[in-house]
């Protein structure tokens, strides 16, 4: 199908289109699966959809909690609009629970408590491979200021007490999950903002239970049907009704502005 708004970028998972006015943009939430920097790549039927909706139940809580997000509203099953931000070239990470990169770095067993939560950045380069960088790091170069630093610290603290508790409450444990962040401008003046996605594409979630996986790692390390483990968040979520059917795609809407 012909799309007739004005696509802006397109990323790994997601494809971003003008908005309606010019403080606005449209996300996309393609099927597209990818892991280690894009190596490994795969089109997976009802992802999209199911992050979509995942991720605007968590970033309308945020918002309730005066958290500021990008996110505005949903536009259809594949679709949010959103604030237009500049973004910062971070991955900020919260690891509760050890598990990935941290255990290869630091020769951790994965599913090892840490002492306490850990936040720690990389810098946004794929062809460096997203390296990881200290604080000094990010204010020497520039790429946020002090005080945006301190800002995101704070959010980022605020996120990770909600998500844990979210996730607690659904029999979920709350691993580790990466964010970003973006600058609101009104003129001169700008504030940091959440931006960019939370869904179980950028979160590892295990159930209390059982220790299944339900997240990218069944992707990344080939453990199950990503589907149905994104499926069962949503369900326990409250946003799934259908007990097994996979949710339908639907097509992209032109939002128009009055
Ligand atoms: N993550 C992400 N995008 C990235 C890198 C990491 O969403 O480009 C998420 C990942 O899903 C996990 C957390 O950040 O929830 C920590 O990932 P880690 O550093 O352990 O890297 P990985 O083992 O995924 O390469």
């Amino acid at each position: 199908m012909k799309s007739h708004r004005n696509r802006l970028y397109e990323g790994k998972a997601k494809i971003l289109y003008e908005g309606p006015d010019p403080d606005t943009l449209i996300v996309h939430f393609k099927d597209d699966a990818t892991a280690f920097n894009a190596e490994k790549k795969a089109v997976i039927d009802g992802k999209g959809v199911l992050n979509n909706r995942i991720c605007e139940l968590i970033f309308t809580k945020l918002n309730e909690m005066n958290i500021p997000t990008h996110f505005i509203k949903r536009l259809n099953m594949r679709e949010q609009l959103i604030h237009k931000v500049e973004i910062i070239p971070l991955e900020v990470i919260v690891r509760n629970v050890a598990a990935g990169s941290i255990c290869k770095q630091l020769g951790l067993t994965e599913g090892e408590p840490l002492p306490r939560s850990i936040i720690e950045f990389c810098y946004k380069d794929d062809a460096l491979g997203d390296p990881l960088v200290a604080e000094e790091h990010i204010t020497a170069f520039g790429w946020a200021t002090p005080g945006e630093l301190d800002d995101i610290i704070n959010m980022t603290t605020r996120i990770n007490d909600f998500m844990c508790g979210l996730f607690s409450a659904i029999g979920i444990r709350l691993i580790d999950f990466k964010i970003e962040f973006g600058r609101q401008y009104d003129g001169e003046v700008s504030r940091v903002i959440l931006a960019d996605e939370i869904s179980p594409d950028s979160c590892r979630l295990w159930d209390v239970e059982t220790n299944r996986k339900l997240d990218k790692d069944n992707f990344r390390r080939d453990l199950g049907d990503l589907v149905e483990a994104y499926s069962e968040v949503a369900r326990r979520l409250g946003i799934l009704k259908e007990e097994n059917g996979k949710p339908k795609p639907s097509k992209p809407v032109l939002v128009k502005s009055d």
